[in-house]
């Protein structure tokens, strides 16, 4: 049995991270180098890369050598080592004390006895164990194939350089999930497949289902890249990653999706569900998204039927709308890609190990797990917070932070807790614009967009800086997302959160200019309170628009004495009854019983 000082169960972002980082500090003469296993269930070509590269680069039909690493070291997304050199299957067959057990997958762990057995039949040991084995893509209703290893999604469709065996087997018919290299060869497959027999598919779009950033992100690469494929993103609410804590409102959300309809032509449906594949054998009268019932007679016979059951059966999806009449749509496509979640890949340790209900591994602010000399990190792993809550950040910056932190861990026994405060991104291709999003969102949030508001009247969108600040219910500035912002303006985002401020409200906070909200996040903070003291609004457009609100009738212009103290406290005014008897005697000098607008606010801004 083999024995290593760290063993690694993973062969992505987290396991890439890890190796670069206990390397670089093993290098350091105050430690010594620990002997380090990966097991990877990857193929031999295939080491530790950056993931997120799956849906951009890898999705060109012209950059082959991003989805096949042999002979493209150079351009291949491995992950790099400490000193910017790529980690290729060479490099880790010639580091010595770093094994990589490629093609294999860790099949259950004895943490008493600290052992991991391996597909293979062989069991090796370890000192530490660090669990990297990310999630694998999310099926509805058996729409596609579902898989956490390499083998059990690619083994008889792709050949061992990563090219499609029988490229017959690929295009039309195909429901696709986006995860790793091997899906993105498929799906450029699919893309640029073209039938010269006149099939009645031709003419379908390709469908998208989902609204996350990879949903978002191949749609994108898709309309733009292919200009004979129509596109229709089928969303289970109405925008872009929306939904309950989601980082975009409607408004962030409709800068992207008009972009994509204008530019490109993609549709839109949305609050629709995918219940599941609409099979090639189902023939008929269909409601469609367009309403009327359309007659389908079977598609002939296609040229693929050697392909496996999942690339075969599909002539589309079929969709439940909200109302009862919208039941049971179908949906033609030419192919579908599913982005509709993940889950962990945490079966295989039973169990011994605490986990959360949807099977992440629970680990604390160490990314310890309660089994001892065992870590989690990245997609896989739940940080339980001081209250007991669990959070997980599934996203390549938490994945290479924690790697960094067991490392420091494990190399040099540093025990700082991890900063569990998330950052991530998004580079939508095609239409060549990012966001860099820093700290926290959720729906208890209000999102206040800065620079967006008039982005139709710009003739240049995809040069458009904007921002969003994300306010939580104690007026605190928690989160903050850069559309297209410079390198110097992405990196205040962490110290415009880490400042805490606090802002007066959201209104003011949308008429600042973005430049001075992140040069100084406490600009609305409002001053300490004496005895007595009050914020008095002082915002003339606030002033009449909260006045508007009291009057007596719709625009007639005064208010009646008796919504006087409602009207200063909506101002802010926090008067005892005397100072409101004597503010009310001023501003109604007659004794009348009504104020004028042109009268009060005059007085209240004096
Ligand atoms: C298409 C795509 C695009 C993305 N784009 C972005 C982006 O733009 N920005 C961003 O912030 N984040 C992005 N992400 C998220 C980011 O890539 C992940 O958060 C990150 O890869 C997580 O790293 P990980 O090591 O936990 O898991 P992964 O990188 O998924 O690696 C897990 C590895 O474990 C292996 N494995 C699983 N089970 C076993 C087993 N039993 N034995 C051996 N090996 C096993 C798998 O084969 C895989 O190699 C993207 C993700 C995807 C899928």
């Amino acid at each position: 049995m083999s024995s290593y000082d760290v063993v690694i169960i993973g062969g992505g972002v987290g396991a890439g991270y890890l190796v670069k980082e206990v390397l670089a500090k093993a290098n350091s003469p105050d430690t010594s180098s620990p002997t380090l296993c990966v097991v990877s269930s990857d193929p031999s070509l295939l080491p530790p890369m950056e993931r997120p590269a799956v849906s951009k680069g890898s999705m060109l039909a012209d950059k082959p050598f991003l989805r096949n690493p042999s002979g493209n070291a150079d351009k291949f997304p491995y992950v790099k080592s400490a000193s910017g050199e790529p980690m290729t299957p060479e490099f880790y067959e010639s580091t010595p004390n770093l094994t990589l057990l490629s093609n294999t997958t860790a099949t259950s762990i004895d943490f008493e006895n600290k052992t991991v057995s391996l597909n293979t039949n062989e069991i090796i040991s370890y000192n530490k164990l660090i669990l990297a084995t990310g999630s694998r893509a999310r099926i509805i209703n058996g729409c596609g194939a579902e898989g956490s290893t390499w083998d059990e999604l690619h083994s008889t469709d792709l050949d061992p350089q990563h090219q499609i065996t029988d490229k017959r087997k690929w295009g039309f018919g195909s429901p696709h999930t986006l995860r790793d290299v091997g899906d993105s060869e498929k799906l450029v497959s699919a893309m640029t497949r073209v039938e010269d027999d006149d099939q009645e598919t031709c003419y379908w779009p390709v469908v998208i289902v989902g609204g996350g950033f990879v949903a978002m992100e191949a749609a994108a690469v898709i309309a733009s890249k292919c200009e004979d494929l129509h596109v229709t993103v089928v969303l289970n609410n109405d925008h872009f990653l929306g939904g309950d804590g989601g980082v975009f409102n409607k408004e962030m959300s409709e800068f992207y999706e008009r972009q994509l309809s204008q530019r490109f032509g993609v549709r839109f449906a949305r609050n629709y569900t995918v219940t599941g594949l609409w099979d090639k054998e189902e023939t008929g009268k269909f409601c469609s998204l367009d309403g009327p019932a359309m007659d389908l007679k079977k598609t002939r016979e296609r040229q693929f039927d050697t392909c496996p059951k999942q690339f075969t059966e599909c002539r589309g999806v079929i969709l439940d709308g909200v109302d009862e009449a919208d039941k049971g749509i179908r949906l033609p496509a030419r192919f579908v890609v599913f982005g509709v979640g993940a889950k962990p890949n945490s079966e295989f340790l039973g169990e011994s190990l605490d986990k959360t209900s949807s099977g992440h591994v629970k680990v604390d602010g160490n990314c310890q797990t309660s089994q001892s000399d065992v870590y989690a990190i990245g997609d896989v792993a739940a940080m339980v917070g001081e209250d007991g809550t669990t959070t997980t950040n599934a996203h390549v910056d938490a994945a290479r932070k924690m790697a960094a932190h067991v490392a420091g861990s494990i190399v040099e026994e540093q025990q700082i807790p991890y900063n569990i405060t998330p950052y991530f991104y998004s580079f939508v291709m095609g239409l060549n614009q990012s966001w860099k999003f820093y700290g926290k969102c959720d729906s208890s949030c209000t999102i206040v967009t800065i620079g967006l508001s008039d982005w139709e009247a710009t003739e240049t969108p995809g040069e458009l800086t904007w921002g969003a600040f994300y306010v939580n219910a104690d007026n605190v500035i928690v989160g903050v997302l850069l559309n297209n912002g410079t390198k110097e303006m992405n990196e205040q985002l962490p110290r415009v959160v880490e400042a805490g401020a606090v802002v007066i409200n959201c209104k003011k906070l949308k008429k600042c200019e973005l430049q001075e909200v992140l040069d100084d996040p406490h600009l609305l903070t409002p001053p300490e309170l004496g005895l007595g003291e009050f914020h008095a609004e002082s915002d003339l457009d606030e002033v009449n628009e909260v006045f508007s609100q009291y009057e007596k009738e719709v625009g007639c212009g005064f208010v009646e004495v008796a919504v006087v103290a409602e009207l200063m406290q909506a101002l802010g005014a926090d008067w005892d009854g005397v100072e409101l008897k004597d503010a009310i005697a001023a501003l109604d000098e007659s004794g009348c019983g009504f104020i004028t607008k042109d009268n009060f606010v005059n007085w209240w801004l004096s």
